[in-house]
């Protein structure tokens, strides 16, 4: 006899979303393996019930019929599924071949949603460290490296980077950075645009510098355009004036702070006039700026992506820094505060890694090595160039870097001369297309979950266990159980001894005991909307991981950087000189593996270059046409929209697109391909001083088809 069908009941669940750096908590209603809906959960101390559109790609993304869920082998150019312990030990093989060729042969390269994900962060060890390779790469070096260094040099630490007030400041300066749309970067900020309409009801003012009036600038009191890639002539600009107006009042941190005015001495002879050519905004503004920004009860200088990646990266962090320290905003109520995370990866006997700075460079160009790591713009000519420690092997974790790194072109083509090739993705993408073998770890809903880095930056001290929504299904596998699969057949191939091994949980519950706050997994799992654990407040000098305990305001390599722009102040650019290329980011649009949510890519395109009227109508060119765009190491066409949202000059174009090479199995995505700004980026335009990918600032030239 037939049991009548019973429909499971609904039931409530409550967790963190790991999609980006803002950490929303989530309410899901589900029913079964069904969810029913995803909303903010009001009772999160940090987002307060803010969530974006991309919170229900995690929906779409558990549900995704794309998604990989056994591992999948390479034959000539058709895939197949195999067995786990027959991946494993294809895996483990050939990357112990390739070792004990040469281990420098193998390399590895994580993406930007390994820093989201628990399971990688404290397990990929266990499979990596056997290989004992000095070729690792992540997502770092086309992002915020510049920001690590900086917090490395300046305060010890590469989690140390001060964070903005924004609940108190009364002046907010931002800099290439769209928190609107991203809610927040390098300041974990969830629900920003309620945050800032408590800024203007407090009588305070943000202020945007930008070379498009993005999302964040509209609401801004001020916009001011930029000419990409000269942030630092106007962050010196601002120094400049309060050094003139003897406006600069370091406060109590000048206590604990060396060399401080030896920095500002070297930035006193330039001349605002010079400064203010090169950048493009108006002496009186940046003098108004310098004024405002000094006399504020409280302000906050802070410059993000667009910054970060220009060619003057660091030198820009390093200013940012120096103005926020040098008007007393550093380590203070309403300006920049350093955070108290639950498990301290800064202080304490959790504490990880400071950080680290040329010890080690690459083969080929000579790029310096942090933390571990070599910049990924040097990857492709790693895997081309004979030699000792030729790359014949890599390893991707949640990565395509295809799309996501300097002339991916270049890195597409070098990628298929590889020996071997493993991916530990949930996706065929356009970089895991060149894979022998894909092991696809289970999906966020399926694991638990603790943001071990971004409470390091976030705006409000909290900390949140994430337990999983759904048991992963039958034969799929987490990601540490694969990490620590290979792991241990890799050991045993390479004669190492045999590890410990603990879960990813285990891991965080000991961080947590040894950090100051003494929490543990059990009080984090007993309340599921998160700890409120206060407001930032100040923590100096007593955070500070340099062993004296003080801030050094003046690293060295910074004086080289400040000549070597001084010297480009000469090579003014008039407005015809050609286009340059910047990135933009789009609310619905993270990483490129959301273009394969149908809920993010459905509606009107946001993937079209952005073009002033005036730049369009100079080339004959027709607004909502398909036009060439051609930079020294490539082309793409593209839709093109004319937009006064980019200052003449300028083209805007978001990343993460470009999902139009063969062999991929992303379907929405396909349907939807856009170009990737990465076929026009130059894998030689760089940070000088960090290695740090200048994606921003690439001259283009746009053309009609
Ligand atoms: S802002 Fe959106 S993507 Fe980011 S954590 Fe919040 S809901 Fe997730």
């Amino acid at each position: 006899m037939t049991e009548p069908a019973t429909t499971p009941a609904e039931r409530i669940h409550y967790g963190a979303c790991n999609l980006c750096e803002a950490i929303c908590g989530l309410e899901f209603k589900v029913r079964g393996n069904e969810i029913l809906q995803i909303k903010g959960d009001t009772a999160d101390p940090l987002s307060r019930g803010h969530i974006c559109p991309k919170a229900v790609a995690l929906k779409d993304i558990y549900e995704d019929p794309d998604r990989l869920r056994k591992p999948m082998q390479r034959i000539g150019d058709q895939w197949q599924e195999i067995e786990w312990d027959a991946a494993f030990d294809l895996v483990a093989t050939e990357l112990a071949k390739a070792h004990l060729r040469d281990p420098d042969s193998v390399a590895a390269y994580l993406g930007n949603p390994s820093v989201h994900n628990y399971g990688v962060l404290t397990t990929s060890g266990q499979m990596l460290s056997p290989i004992r390779t000095r070729n690792r790469y992540s997502a770092t070096s086309v992002d915020q490296l510049p920001h690590q260094l900086m917090a490395y040099w300046m305060y010890g630490h590469q989690l140390m980077v001060p964070i903005t007030d924004i609940d108190r400041t009364q002046y907010f300066l931002v800099l290439g950075a769209n928190p609107m749309a991203s809610n927040g970067s390098l300041m974990t900020v969830p629900d920003f645009r309620h945050r800032l309409k408590a800024l203007h009801a407090r009588g305070g003012r943000m202020v945007v510098i930008d070379p498009r009036r993005s999302e964040t600038a509209e609401v801004a009191d001020a916009h001011h355009f930029i000419r990409p890639g000269t942030d630092a002539a106007f962050l010196l600009g601002l120094l400049k004036v309060m050094l003139d107006e003897d406006l600069l009042r370091p406060g109590r941190v000048a206590a604990f702070t060396d060399d401080l005015d030896t920095a500002l001495d070297a930035i006193r002879p330039f001349e605002l006039a010079a400064l203010a050519a090169h950048c493009g905004i108006d002496e009186q503004v940046i003098q108004t700026i310098a004024r405002d920004f000094a006399g504020a009860d409280g302000a906050a200088c802070y410059g993000r992506m667009g910054v970060s990646v220009q060619a003057y990266g660091s030198l820009c962090q390093w200013l940012i820094q120096l103005i926020n320290l040098a008007t007393g905003n550093l380590d203070r109520e309403g300006g920049m505060l350093f955070t108290e995370p639950a498990l301290d990866l800064v202080n304490g006997p959790a504490g990880s890694k400071p950080g680290s700075f040329g010890k080690h460079h690459t083969r080929v160009r000579g790029l310096p090595e942090f933390g571990g790591e070599l910049p990924v713009a040097a990857l492709a000519e790693e895997i081309e160039t004979p030699g000792a420690g030729q790359v014949r092997a890599l390893v991707t974790i949640a990565g395509n870097p295809v799309l996501s790194t300097p002339n991916g072109r270049r890195l597409d083509a070098a990628l298929d001369s590889l020996d071997f090739m493993v991916s530990v993705d949930i996706y065929l993408n356009e970089t895991t297309r060149h894979a022998d073998v894909i092991l696809p770890p289970t999906c966020a809903l399926e694991h638990e979950h603790y943001d071990m880095i971004f409470h390091h930056f976030a705006v409000h001290n909290t900390a949140r266990l994430s337990e999983p929504l759904f048991d992963k299904a039958e034969g799929t596998m987490h990601d540490w159980e694969i990490f620590q699969a290979v792991g241990k057949r890799l050991a045993e191939k390479l004669g190492q001894p045999a590890r410990a091994m603990p879960r990813p949980q285990q891991i965080v519950d000991l961080g947590l005991q040894a950090s100051p706050r003494k929490l543990s997994v059990k009080q984090l799992q007993a309340t599921p909307h998160g700890l409120d654990l206060g407001a930032l407040r100040p923590t100096l000098p007593e955070r500070l991981v340099h062993a004296d305990k003080r801030i050094n305001a003046a690293p060295k390599p910074m004086f080289e950087e400040l000549l070597r722009f001084g010297e480009t102040l000469r090579d003014v650019m008039p407005a015809s000189a050609g286009l340059k290329l910047i990135g933009r980011r789009h609310v619905r649009s993270n990483n490129s593996w959301m273009h394969n949510s149908h809920r993010l890519v459905k509606g009107n395109a946001r993937h079209q270059l952005l073009m002033h009227p005036d730049d369009v109508s100079a080339r004959g060119l027709t607004d909502g046409s398909t036009v060439r765009v051609r930079s020294k190491v490539g082309e793409i066409r593209v839709e093109m929209q004319a937009s006064d949202e980019v200052m003449p000059g300028v083209v805007s174009l978001p990343h993460g697109w470009g999902h139009n090479r063969s062999g991929t199995r992303m379907g929405i995505a396909e349907a939807h391909p856009g170009a990737s700004n990465n076929d026009l980026t130059d894998e030689h335009f760089l940070d000088g001083l960090s290695g740090n990918a200048a994606l921003n600032g690439v001259p283009v030239e746009v053309l009609a088809v």
